[in-house]
């Protein structure tokens, strides 16, 4: 009998969780270890974003659900993990703090056989000087309560341009080195569609400020697509929605720091500038969230399970190389950890092996290379794949060989909404095969036929449909496992 226990209950961990309960047999332990009470539904924090959905909305929570599927809950977080033990007992484990009423603050240690690290980023807004909507004069869409206040601020804004004072509305990345621009694109549509809802469209300036060297980047060096036999880019693509929107967009750019109502950026070209903004809502870097490694003596290991983003290592190849000499095979295929076969690292918690985009530095050696994307599609696949491989290890024996899901064979949909409504809304949709394009299996890195990109009103439909299937799968509720992750 073993005691499985998963750090973190969003995409991935949430999903390697069922999982596990479902195939499991009976006596097995489950637990989950994540500081929230609820499970959020990130992709529609950017409706929220904008007002159009409330938080109740994309939340539910979380122990009602593991109460029903026997999985343990622990509203905790991880601090550090002790995979050879303590001297005390030679059992794996990881400590935790309680975060839930009754227990905040309490420490314990938490005995596991096989351990799942799906933590997610740690958003570090703290990276660029006056970033984000704690300490700084930005906001954000990346927790639901973020986008709340996304949405308070947006109709502030929106109510001094109906009073005709002009506003400057900034919308995207807050550090050279960030993720997820897809988010940020997003956002940036449902806002230019609120401001023509509210008829203030001609008197708002919306910029798209971005780490990417060219629009449709997206942190995975572009796509090509294939239309009626002919072939177009991304970036031909998206720059085509961003002028029929008149959404001006700024390139390459590192935000160097942001002030009340300025932000300072500088460009590939090494020139500094400053924009004036009356609404901001910029992404931070993210990092791994901060765990800590211990041997057995009690000697600092982090370095050997973590690479120095806090992101944890598995099998990938992360020997140092030019970008040009970087294959789609260096990526992991398992997700175990280096050095212990029961650790697996999934979503975002896992260390990618290089950049997907070109990586770029400024004329004054600054580094702005948007990083690689680790998307819900992918990130769910890759919490089934390590729950899959424990689950045959506890029922074959340790010999059973793992599971695999590499984001070089693994494809992703990025269903962009440019605006909600049943009627008036739009969605750019974006599919990809693979994530991390192979071009020794394809001329232009990806499978053509399976690469597309579409706008339309049956996107914002697609994106409504998978907002639902996807609350009813992290519900458990019925026939959960027969939706794809
Ligand atoms: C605004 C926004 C919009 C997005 N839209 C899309 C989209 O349309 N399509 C798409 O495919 N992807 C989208 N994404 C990306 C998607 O949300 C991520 O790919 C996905 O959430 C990653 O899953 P994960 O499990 O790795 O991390 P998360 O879902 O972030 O989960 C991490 C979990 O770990 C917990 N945790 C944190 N610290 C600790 C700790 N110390 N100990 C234990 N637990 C901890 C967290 O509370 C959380 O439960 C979007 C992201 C953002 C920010």
């Amino acid at each position: 009998m073993a005691d499985v226990v998963v750090l973190g209950a969003g995409v991935s961990g949430h999903t390697a969780a069922l999982h596990l309960s479902r195939l499991l047999p009976k006596g097995n332990t489950v637990t989950v270890v994540s500081p929230n009470a609820d499970w959020n539904w990130i992709p529609s924090n950017i409706w929220v974003g904008v007002g159009k959905m409330p938080a109740k909305s994309v939340l539910f929570p979380l122990e009602p659900v593991y109460r029903k599927k026997r999985i343990r809950f622990l509203q905790a977080a991880a601090t550090a993990i002790w995979p050879q033990g303590d001297d005390q007992s030679g059992r794996p484990s990881v400590d935790v703090v309680h975060t839930g009423s009754g227990r905040q603050g309490e420490t314990e240690r938490v005995g596991y056989d096989y351990l799942i690290n799906a933590t997610g980023p740690q958003l570090r807004f703290h990276m660029t000087s006056g970033l984000g909507p704690d300490e700084g004069h930005t906001v954000s869409v990346c927790t639901a309560s973020h986008a709340v206040e996304a949405a308070e601020q947006l109709k502030a804004t929106i109510e001094r341009l109906k009073a005709g004072e002009p506003q400057t509305l900034v919308v995207g990345m807050g550090h050279g080195t960030c993720t997820c621009e897809g988010a940020a694109f997003e956002y940036v549509f449902n806002v230019d569609h609120e401001l023509r809802e509210a008829g203030v469209r001609d008197r708002a300036q919306l910029v798209y400020l971005t780490n990417e060297a060219a629009l449709g980047d997206f942190g995975v060096d572009g796509m090509t697509f294939e239309e009626r036999g002919f072939q177009t880019t991304s970036e031909l693509w998206t720059g085509s929605l961003f002028r029929e929107r008149g959404v001006e967009a700024i390139l390459g750019a590192h935000v160097n720091a942001v002030e009340e109502g300025v932000i300072r950026y500088e460009t590939l070209d090494g020139e500094g500038h400053t924009l004036d903004f009356d609404f901001a809502m910029l992404l931070p870097p993210f990092g791994g969230v901060g765990l800590t490694a211990y041997d057995r003596g009690g000697a600092d290991i982090t370095e050997e399970l973590f690479a120095p983003s806090g992101f944890m290592k598995v099998d990938a190849d992360y020997t140092p190389k030019p970008y040009e000499e970087w294959r789609a095979e260096d990526w992991p295929k398992t997700y175990q950890a280096v050095g212990y076969d029961n650790i697996w690292a999934v979503g975002i918690a896992f260390a990618p092996p290089h950049q997907i985009s070109r990586p770029r530095t400024s004329a004054n050696g600054t580094l702005i290379a948007p990083a690689p994307p680790r998307t819900g599609m992918p990130s769910g696949v890759m919490g089934k794949t390590a729950a899959l491989s424990i689950v045959d290890r506890i029922k074959h024996g340790s010999a059973a060989p793992n599971h695999e899901a590499s984001m070089a064979d693994m494809g992703a949909a990025c269903v962009a909404s440019a605006g909600a409504g049943l009627r008036t809304g739009s969605a750019a949709a974006m599919t990809m095969m693979p994530v991390v394009p192979d071009y020794s299996r394809y001329p232009t890195g990806r499978d053509l036929k399976d690469t597309r990109g579409e706008i339309g009103l049956g996107g914002h439909w697609v994106k409504l449909m998978l907002h639902h299937l996807f609350l009813h799968k992290a519900k458990g509720r019925l026939g959960w496992q027969f939706i794809p992750e």
